[in-house]
């Protein structure tokens, strides 16, 4: 059976669960009780899997020099290795991530875990010597999941990073719901044109290429190509200006429908977003107004107007 919402695997103190090593946890209260409501969650918490109880001994990344590219894990105090036992972990963590076919993970910031950056890692030759790695966990799923939007508890509180977010989640999970014909591939990629203009127009026109299929790829190929693309794409952060240049192109529809006054009124509308003076929001849903009212049934099925559920109010926030 088809899954009705995106499945989002999480470290599962960030859900409130006394799951730490210190029996604590980090809930994070906007995943909590917003997120919640459009997605399920997977919970993960790779240290318990491993069978570290609660509460347990702090463990920590270490090199053993600096020339040392190898990271590895082992408990603080009483110094035990632990990087074999939780790669072994880790691989039937990936299983079952995979057989769920989640689409997007949050990991906990910092954690010699779950941390995707920025983690202590000490050397052991030189004590002196601190620098910042990738949890190990955190690490080894990116790498087993190249096209898999994550992200962690810090940058999700960044207003820009969680609404790229939430749109790539929800875009993931479409992508997948996709029945594996080219007729499919292309109506996906019809109704996310604008979508993905707002990301880079040129990528979006080369997705356009890949989804016509003028060398009669196989169609499993032609998915794998063209979802590779197209997750990278959208994670390129909108700029004001990729974002006006898309409603400009929504705008060209409207030419043969709109009085002078209307357009006036709509182009002074674009341009006070072009000089800051409104934000996205507005200009997004005049647009989306004025397709329902003139009923351009190519517009209504674009996703630049409804990326992932309005009640998530992401939107009134961008700049
Ligand atoms: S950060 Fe990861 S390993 Fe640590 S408690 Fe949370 S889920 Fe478990």
């Amino acid at each position: 059976m088809k899954r009705q919402k995106p499945l989002i695997a999480i470290s599962s103190c960030l859900l409130g669960e006394n799951i730490r090593y210190n029996g604590g946890h980090c809930r994070e209260n906007w995943i909590y009780s917003e997120l919640s409501k459009f997605v399920d969650f997977h919970p993960v918490c790779p240290e318990l899997a491993m069978g570290l109880g609660v509460p347990r001994e702090e463990i920590h990344l270490f090199r053993t020099t600096r020339k040392d590219n190898e990271v590895k894990l082992r408990s603080k105090f009483t110094k035990e290795e632990l990087t074999q036992t939780a790669y072994i972990t880790y691989e039937s963590i990936e299983d079952d991530l995979k057989n769920l076919d989640i689409d997007g993970h949050i990991f906990t910031r910092k954690s010699p875990t779950c941390g995707p950056d920025n983690v202590k890692t000490i050397t052991l030759d030189d004590p002196n010597y601190v620098n910042k790695s990738t949890g190990l966990y955190a690490g080894f799923i990116m790498d087993q999941f190249p096209n898999l939007p994550y992200i962690d508890n810090g940058r999700i509180k960044n207003i820009e990073l969680r609404e790229n977010f939430v749109k790539k989640i929800f875009s993931h999970f479409r992508f997948k719901q996709l029945n594996g014909t080219m007729r499919d591939l292309q109506l996906f990629h019809q109704m996310h044109k604008y979508a993905i203009m707002e990301h880079n127009q040129e990528n979006m026109r080369t997705l356009g290429r890949i989804a016509a299929n003028h060398e009669g790829l196989s169609a499993q190929k032609v998915y794998q190509i063209y979802f590779k693309l197209f997750m990278e794409t959208i994670s390129i952060l909108p700029t004001r200006k990729n974002r006006l240049n898309a409603c400009y192109h929504v705008f060209g529809y409207f030419k043969n429908d709109l009085g002078a006054g209307e357009k006036k009124a709509l182009l002074n509308l674009m341009e006070d977003y072009q000089n800051g003076v409104s934000n996205y929001l507005t200009i997004n849903s005049f647009l989306n107004v004025l397709t329902e009212a003139h009923q351009k049934a190519y517009l209504q099925d674009q996703y630049i107007f409804e990326p992932y559920p309005k009640e998530l109010k992401l939107l009134k926030d961008i700049a």
